[in-house]
């Protein structure tokens, strides 16, 4: 689904307002499973956003340069044909109890947007156009970015906040590959330039699996960029199995 346009109308614009996108996220998620369920927790998830015109203006990016963080703003938008959802089961809690909408950060909320907080690697100029290397990124594939601001790390870092029943999160299990995803990974990096063995370890630590599917042994597959990967966990450590090209 490719997002142009978006009307609010209502409240007190008289008329509304129009909403366009700025620019699209080029990730290496083209599919919902195994997308880290936060920005930040998988330092090595990284992603192109690029800006449209007449957004795409060196003017408009002046002084983004020196900060080390930014907040993406976005829409949901491989969610919005499923609706919204007044309550929903957030992963830390097993998948078992159900709390607001508005006290997560699920995709299914009424007006679809998202906010994350991701590292700015880079800003690169390519054929006239800006793009923002980004790190740490939890976006799908073509994700429409309706803006981004600075992080302010004086007033955006709170010491002393409080994370809810997300505060006990924690996953201790180490990554192990075959010999032969070893292998296939190393050929694959020395192709392609992409760090896909440490994406992967990454990815998998933070164990991805739905809540209702944690029993041991069984096979998950997870698409990276043109790779799909087959992994699984046991009581020790997370297994990955086989890494094959797609397409
Ligand atoms: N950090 C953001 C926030 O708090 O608003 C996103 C958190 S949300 C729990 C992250 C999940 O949203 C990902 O794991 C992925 O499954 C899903 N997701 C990411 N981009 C999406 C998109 N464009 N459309 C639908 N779902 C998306």
């Amino acid at each position: 689904m490719s997002v142009r346009n978006i009307q609010i109308k209502g409240g007190c614009v008289e008329g509304g307002i129009t909403i366009r996108p700025i620019g699209v996220i080029h990730s290496c998620f083209s599919e919902k499973f195994g997308i880290p369920r936060q920005s930040g927790m998988v330092q090595s998830a990284t992603a192109y956003l690029e800006l449209y015109p007449p957004f795409n203006r060196e003017e408009m990016i002046r002084g983004l340069v020196g900060f080390s963080h930014i907040w993406v703003h976005f829409l949901f938008h491989q969610a919005v044909a499923e609706g919204w959802k007044a309550t929903v089961r957030p992963p830390w809690l097993g998948g078992k109890r159900r709390v607001g909408v508005f006290a997560s950060r699920s995709p299914h909320r009424p007006n679809h947007m998202g906010i994350s907080a991701v590292k700015l690697i880079e800003i690169r100029k390519e054929k006239k156009k800006y793009i923002l290397c980004l790190g740490g990124i939890d976006f799908l594939d073509q994700t429409p970015v309706l803006d981004i601001k600075p992080y302010l790390p004086y007033s955006d870092s709170i010491d002393a906040a409080a994370g809810g029943y997300t505060s006990n999160y924690r996953v201790e299990r180490e990554v192990h590959f075959s010999r032969g995803a070893a292998q296939f990974c190393g050929g694959y990096e020395r192709e392609t330039g992409r760090k896909i063995r440490l994406l992967i370890s990454d990815m998998i630590m933070q164990d991805p699996r739905p809540a209702s599917q944690k029993e041991a042994k069984k096979k998950f597959g997870m698409l990276l960029w043109d790779v799909n990967i087959t992994w699984q966990v046991t009581a020790l450590r997370f297994e990955v199995l086989e890494c094959r090209r797609v397409g």
